[in-house]
């Protein structure tokens, strides 16, 4: 199994965060009491507290009582599904009427089953439990999904919706993004020498070096192809993309991985083309990759180990 997976799964194993939304303070400490040594626990006794106690502290799972004086849990369930953060976390209604048509009501909104009052605690637990397994799971393969799995960075898909997302933010606020394009230098000939095996390892080693080197959290580093890797720098400007890409090429050179294959640097090295540019209203994403594609090419023609910039 690759490490990441192993530490995806421990990272999971934490306590889950189960928020207890009632409008009857005495029907939350009972769930609470006997929820607590399992769960950590958060309660909301309105649904407007509750839509602000889910931004705070996402939880695993909601505990929603229907019937709430002004905002009632179908109004609260139907704000939370219109928010792409939020939308994929399972609700439990609760019911104190045997009515059919709301539970099938519910259904329709998204709710992923019901606990009626009042509470037998050992069905209420287990309800709970198994719907926090399936959102586990779940999770855990929205995950997988996105990380490439030699070398446990962002992948390709990732890397795009990323992408996508920061390129939308820079446009509304007006700031540069900048985009960088890392591509090993004569890897053909690495694998040649080495194998192929060394050849992996040499780019686990790389993906690696690319994460130590970004310091930003909005930065991301994603593999999106055999060699080639992308740095997103959002809010970055050409000098500091400049500054930042030349770092990140002097880092992955000085991991000094031996390549006899590579005649000029007898090491590991890679060549990389920056654009960078504030996105205007007719401008789209395509065209910053299609820039640094052409600096890295012309950082390969020119001799390879070195990085070169363009602005839009
Ligand atoms: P350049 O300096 O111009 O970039 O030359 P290059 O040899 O690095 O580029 P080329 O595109 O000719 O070869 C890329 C090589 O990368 C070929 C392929 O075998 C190797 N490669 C691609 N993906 C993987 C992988 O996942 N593992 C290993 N070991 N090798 C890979
Ligand atoms: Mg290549
Ligand atoms: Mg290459």
């Amino acid at each position: 199994m690759p490490s990441v997976t192993k530490n995806m799964l421990a990272s999971t194993s934490t306590k889950s965060r189960v928020l207890i939304v009632d409008d009857v303070p005495a029907n939350c400490r009972v769930l609470m009491e006997s929820l607590r040594s399992d769960y950590d626990i958060d309660i909301a006794t309105s649904g407007e507290q509750a839509l602000e106690a889910v931004i705070v502290n996402q939880p695993d799972l909601i505990l929603l009582d229907i019937m709430m004086p002004s905002m009632d849990g179908y109004e609260v369930c139907s704000r939370l599904k219109q928010d792409a953060t939020l939308q994929d976390i399972p609700v439990i209604f609760f019911t104190a009427k045997n009515d059919k048509d709301d539970e099938a009501r519910g259904f329709e909104w998204g709710v992923v089953d019901y606990i009626s009052k009042p509470f037998y605690i050992p069905i209420v637990k287990a309800r709970i439990k198994t719907h926090l397994e399936q959102k586990r799971k779940r999770d855990l393969l929205v995950k997988l999904a996105s990380i490439d799995p030699l070398t446990g960075i962002p992948n390709r898909r990732h890397f795009t919706d990323v992408f996508d997302v920061e390129w939308r933010r820079a446009k509304r606020g007006g700031s540069s993004i900048s985009l960088m394009l890392v591509d090993v230098d004569y890897f053909k000939q690495y694998n040649d020498t080495y194998g192929h095996s060394a050849g992996d390892d040499c780019l686990k080693q790389i993906a690696q070096g690319l994460q130590r080197s970004l310091k930003r959290p909005g930065d991301c580093a994603a593999r999106i192809g055999g060699e080639e890797f992308a740095i997103l720098l959002p809010e970055t400007d050409a000098l500091g993309a400049a500054i930042m890409a030349d770092r990140i090429r002097i880092d992955i050179e000085e991991l000094n991985m031996p390549h006899n294959g590579s005649r000029e640097y007898g090491r590991v090295t890679v060549s990389a083309g920056v654009a960078t540019t504030t996105p205007g209203d007719g401008m789209v994403r395509q065209t910053l990759l299609n820039a640094a594609d052409e600096m890295l090419y012309q950082a390969k023609e020119r001799g390879r180990n070195q990085v070169l910039g363009r602005e839009l």
